[in-house]
């Protein structure tokens, strides 16, 4: 059978609907020198005149960092090491303002607003340090490589074994045999050991802590004296857990986010934007998944999805559609609901509601089911609207990749 029960879909709505937060390199810094992880000194730069100031600080010369929520700066032309002052000036005002592209960000690339500007270091290796959460053992996983750096991907999907790994008990955290065994498998000099194992510990303790969901620090460098640093710094948090976070949720950056997701989380609501035509509406992560295999299944693509939850009110929605159709993409818009709490008359009140305000002018497609399913059809028929209402969710995707394809003019309101 052709594959359409794409998993590109489960991963997406797995893993974007527990978001982590993102925050930056320097700010992931801050946090592993709190736990006592070595980071190299250096300060946070807006403008080309604070990059040099700070690079007078360290004394002349200085490493000038791209600060945007992903990696693959290096490669990507966001990372250079300065010599001198002039040298700073120069590679601060190529990369504050630039909209860097790299392997982890859209094709569109992200713009630099600010520099983290460190202290040259005399790099001997690169190493990798990671945490990650194994949803498998229910455990963080921590994984540490001598092939450290830029190739630390290719590394992992060529050559797994370099890559070794101890499962961390989360009422014990990474043990020293365990730190041990790790140092020595990658290489660490005796002399290098026992800052080495202090740092993984200690990585460990800032990650259980800061209940993240990732910490990263590629590379993780030998100097050519025996000591261990964090060059780089990723660190992910499980936004489910920043209520107790309070200095951590202040982290966040919303020039880094997807415009249309920060406006959705204002309302309570997930937006998600995927690559398509067919705007969906949906309650429910599980029907969301469903929703979109079936649109897929009928020949078209999703432009995005938007869950409103469980419990959504009729402002809600309507907060939801202007959402939706914010998105130039959508030619058609499908909204596929299980009246649970939320009844169907509530959010056929809600789409009448966001019609009439928002002079919606693409196709609307309508399947609900559950609560109140009677009133909720009422009130769409008698809305003046030429809603198309379907029956069942196969007639609701065939009738929406239709009316997305132009094929029918449906709603044109
Ligand atoms: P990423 O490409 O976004 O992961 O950015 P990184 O912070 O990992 O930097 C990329 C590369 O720049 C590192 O692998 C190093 O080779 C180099 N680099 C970063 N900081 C320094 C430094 O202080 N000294 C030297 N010599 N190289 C550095
Ligand atoms: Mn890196």
């Amino acid at each position: 059978m052709e594959k359409i029960f794409s998993n590109r879909y489960f991963s997406i709505v797995t893993q974007r609907t527990k978001t982590p937060m993102k925050i930056h390199e320097y700010q992931a810094k801050a946090i592993l020198a709190k736990y006592n992880v070595p980071v190299p000194r250096g300060e946070v730069a807006l403008t080309v005149e604070e990059a040099v100031a700070v690079a007078e600080k360290l004394g002349g010369g200085a490493v000038v960092k791209a600060q945007i929520h992903a990696g693959g700066r290096g490669k990507g032309g966001g990372v250079k090491v300065a010599r001198d002052l002039d040298a700073v000036k120069a590679a601060a005002e190529k990369i504050l303002g630039m909209t860097l592209i790299t392997h982890q960000t859209s094709p569109e690339g992200q713009l630099v607003r600010s520099l983290l500007v460190e202290e040259m270091l005399p790099i001997e290796k690169e190493l990798y340090l990671g945490i990650v959460l194994d949803r498998a053992s229910s455990s963080l996983i921590f994984m540490a490589s001598a092939a450290g750096g830029m190739e630390i991907e290719e590394v992992a999907h060529d050559n797994p074994d370099a890559i070794l790994k101890e499962t961390i008990d989360p009422g014990l955290g990474l043990q020293d045999y365990q730190a041990r065994k790790l140092a020595f498998g990658i290489g660490i000099p005796a002399p290098a050991v026992n800052g080495a194992v202090a740092a993984m510990k200690a990585l460990v303790k800032a990650c259980l802590e800061s209940d993240a969901t990732l910490a990263e620090i590629n590379p993780f460098i030998l100097t050519k004296d025996n000591k261990v640093y964090a060059l780089d710094a990723k660190i992910n948090l499980d936004d489910n857990a920043l209520f107790r976070h309070k200095d951590l949720a202040a982290l966040r950056d919303i020039y880094e986010e997807d415009p249309l997701e920060v406006e959705a989380s204002k309302y309570g609501l997930n937006y998600i934007k995927l690559d398509g035509n067919v705007g969906c509406m949906v309650n429910g992560a599980g029907l969301a998944m469903g929703t979109m295999d079936i649109i897929k299944y009928a020949g078209g693509s999703p432009a995005n999805f938007l869950d409103v939850g469980g419990g959504a009110n009729a402002e809600q929605i309507k907060n939801a559609f202007r959402i939706l159709l914010s998105d130039t993409a959508v030619k058609a818009v499908l909204i596929n609901v299980f009246g649970g709490i939320l009844r169907c008359d509530t959010l056929a009140n809600g789409v009448v509601a966001a019609a009439r305000d928002l002079n919606i002018q693409v196709p609307i497609v309508i399947r609900m089911e559950g609560t109140n399913l009677e009133q909720g059809r009422k009130v769409l028929e008698e809305s003046g609207f030429n809603f198309t209402v379907a029956d069942g969710m196969k007639d609701a995707a065939e009738k929406v990749v239709a009316a997305a394809l132009g094929a029918v003019g449906g709603g044109k309101q």
